[in-house]
């Protein structure tokens, strides 16, 4: 290809709609800190998500801690390693300790079916990661959420605008949190919210966020700044207009790669495990199983890379064999993800991706199988 693809790239509002909002933020001077357009963005993603509460916050990180934190919670949480960064150190952070569960192999989320073994009487908590666009047992969950009296706080930075048996995903779990980082299928640059359905924890995610400042003269808790800002909140108001079209665009892409990359022996692309899943199609994780193919994923990646096409170990390294976690000695064995971090390769999606550049790709990618049409 001459020009180069990327795994991802941005989804953009006309200009001129953003411009409008910018033009009334610079009138006004009131740039951040519950602006009037935090304050909007917050009623619409409630409304969106048909949910009671809901909190912008500066990025999905912060929005983790500052929901674990908000929740005093002290002790294990259940949680997968086949995940970002953000996931593992939010937990460690805020001063508990992960344990990690295996994955399936179908969609590479949590395996409900082994969380209750790591169940001690210290487990206060199971945090479960949403990946790629695919949603977790979330009905499994909350039944052994609520045999053992634990908080299910989800990870659901992939899982913007999709809907689990014919409700938005945010309704499940006490709360969830999501990233509006640029890079992802919904954003407002840099940000992101939890969504939960308690008032005195959504009081304090707030309070959190802003120092744990009371009033001027009183800080009762050791917060933090996780504010977003009104730039921010102006570019969530003008993607959430257009984030039908978005997802139509990735799901069109998404529907290419799927056709031509099916029925290859040793080529597996993810599947949800429901079929009433409405999807976002934030990312396009395939499986390359070396030993039926003869060359590894490395292989194809290296092999797309020189054809300018670049794409992504989601999530390859497991965050349970980082350098940071070597000495934790943190509890839980997980071949299933092991095996997954391994194989996995994300190919280019976003809303734009124009067709002819998914299908060569996929021829690109049958090339380094040796399978040329
Ligand atoms: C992106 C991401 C995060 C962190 O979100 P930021 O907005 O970048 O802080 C957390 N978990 C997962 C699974 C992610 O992909």
């Amino acid at each position: 290809m001459d020009e180069k693809i990327f795994v991802t790239k941005p989804s953009l509002p006309p200009m001129e709609e953003y411009m409008e909002m910018v033009k009334d933020i610079w009138k006004s001077r009131y740039l951040t800190n519950w602006g009037k357009y935090v304050r909007q963005f917050m009623e619409e993603l409630k409304a969106y998500f048909g949910m009671e509460y809901c909190m912008p916050m500066c990025n999905g990180h912060m929005a983790l801690e500052m929901v674990l934190q908000a929740m005093e919670l002290h002790g294990e949480i259940i949680t997968t390693p086949f995940t970002f960064a953000s996931t593992t150190h939010a937990i460690v952070r805020s001063g508990c300790t992960p344990v990690f569960c295996d994955i399936k192999e179908s969609d590479g989320t949590i395996d409900e079916e082994k969380i209750e073994a790591l169940i001690t009487e210290k487990t206060v908590a199971i945090l479960p990661v949403h990946v790629y666009g695919f949603p977790c047992n979330v009905e499994r969950i909350e039944a052994i959420a609520k045999k053992h009296g634990l908080k299910v706080i989800y990870d659901a930075a992939h899982a913007f605008g999709m809907t689990v048996g014919g409700k938005s995903i945010a309704t499940y779990g006490d709360a969830s949190m999501f990233s509006f980082h640029a890079t992802k299928a919904f954003h407002t640059i840099e940000g992101g919210c939890v969504a939960l359905h308690d008032k005195e924890e959504a009081l304090r995610v707030y309070q959190l966020s802003n120092f744990g400042i009371m009033n001027e003269e009183e800080v009762a808790f050791v917060g933090a700044n996780a504010k977003m800002n009104e730039f921010e909140a102006a570019m969530g108001l003008c993607n959430l207009k257009h984030f039908e079209e978005y997802r139509t665009g990735r799901k069109e892409a998404y529907d290419i790669y799927r056709t031509e990359l099916s029925g290859i022996p040793g080529v597996r692309m993810l599947t949800a495990y429901r079929e009433d899943v409405v999807s976002n199609y934030a990312y396009c994780p395939v499986l390359f199983d070396a030993q039926t193919l003869g060359v590894t994923r490395d292989d194809v990646k290296k092999h797309l890379e020189e054809h300018n096409v670049f794409t992504r170990k989601y999530f390859y390294p497991l965050t349970n064999s980082f350098d940071c976690y070597k000495e934790a000695g943190f509890q839980g064995k997980t071949p299933v993800a092991e095996r997954v971090a391994s194989q996995v390769l994300t190919l280019p999606l976003y809303s734009d991706l124009a067709e002819t550049d998914v299908f060569r790709i996929c021829e690109l990618i049958k090339e380094a199988m040796g399978i040329r049409r």
